[in-house]
Formats: structure tokens, sequence, C-alpha cells
């Protein structure tokens, strides 16, 4: 059988989504073979990164800021608010580089089949923002799903009668498509749109 430390770092990799048995195995014995030095870096990094991301207090994406670097950019659009459904969702329109707004990403979509209602993905917080910042567009950005057209027809509906236009990202992005493998001229399309 394996030392109690070895079987520990398999079953450590096995909590990474995507990795069995054979995989775990496979990366423990790789680092066993890694000099001090890496193996200290890949351990400091796991440990490091939990203890300083954070939500930024504006937008909710992830920082190891009060407000991250994207919130406190001054070149950036005040008036254009992007919301998104995960923090991953902005480092792939960043990447992408073609939005120069505001972001604002929620707890999730609501599902009412799932028990997740409006309360739970942090509405509130989002409907705060667009009170207290003067807006003129807002984007919804979520991928295609009955739980994104929900929760932007719920978003929509309440801000109706403001002066504010809505719109959504979605010409091009096909249902049920995952964002990262959408493709970057199409997503650029459904951005500029
Ligand atoms: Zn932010």
């Amino acid at each position: 059988m394996y030392p109690e430390s070895l079987k520990n770092l398999i079953e450590s990799f096995k909590m990474l989504p995507g990795v069995g048995e054979k995989t775990a195995e496979r990366m423990a014995f790789f680092l066993l073979n890694e000099d001090q030095e890496r193996t200290n870096f890949f351990a400091n990094s796991i440990v490091i990164a939990k203890e300083k991301i954070r939500k930024c207090s504006m937008c909710n994406g992830i920082t190891d800021k009060v407000v991250c670097d994207l919130c406190s950019n001054e070149l950036r659009n005040k008036k254009i608010l992007c919301v998104v459904e995960d923090p991953k969702s902005i480092f792939l329109f960043e990447r992408i580089g073609s939005y120069n707004g505001q972001y604002h990403v929620l707890d999730g979509l609501i599902s009412p089949l799932d028990g997740i209602n409006p309360e739970d993905i942090g509405i509130d917080k989002l409907l705060d923002r667009i009170y207290n910042e003067s807006f003129d567009e807002i984007i919804f950005a979520f991928k295609p799903s009955i739980e994104g057209e929900t929760t932007s027809l719920y978003i929509k509906r309440i801000l109706d009668g403001l002066n504010i236009k809505v719109t959504r990202l979605a010409s091009g992005v096909p249902i049920g498509a995952d964002m990262e493998y959408v493709d970057r001229l199409t997503l650029e399309r459904a951005l500029n749109d």
C-alpha cells in the first residue's frame, strides 16, 4: 500500500474535476520527482490563491484587491454594464478585448426547478448598482439556456420604465454552447451587436 502522505496527495488530486484514480496517481508520482522549489511553488500557489482571491466589492468578479482592476480602471466606459453568470466569463470577454465597459457577476441564474430564486443570485446588489450608477445600456451575457432567458426577462421587467437600453448577447451563440468553446469571432460579433 502507498504511504499515508502519498495516499493523501493522490486523494487531493482526485478532488479536481475530471481527475480519476489513474491520473491522480500519475500526477502524484510526477510531483515526487520534481525538485523541492517547484513543488513548494505548486503547493503555495494553491494556499495563497485560496487566501487572497476574493470577490470584488463592486462587480463580484474575482480579484485579490477590495475593488478589482477592471472596476477601478478609469479609462473604461462607465455607461455600459455587462451582466454575466460567473466570474470566468469576465476573463473570457477580456481576452477577446472588444468590450470596454463595466461588469457585474451574478451568483448564478434563476432556476425555479432547482429552487434557485431571484434573491439567491444577488439581484438586489445588481439593482442597487443600476439605480446608483447611471448606465445607458445593460447587456446580459449569459450562456444560452432557459435559466439565462428567465433571468434576463426577470431583470428586464424590473428595469422597464427606466431609461436604460437592455440588450442580450445571443445572436450567433448556439443554445447549450459553453462560452469557452464558442469561437472568438462569433462572440466578438455578438458583443459588437
Ligand atoms: Zn470589480
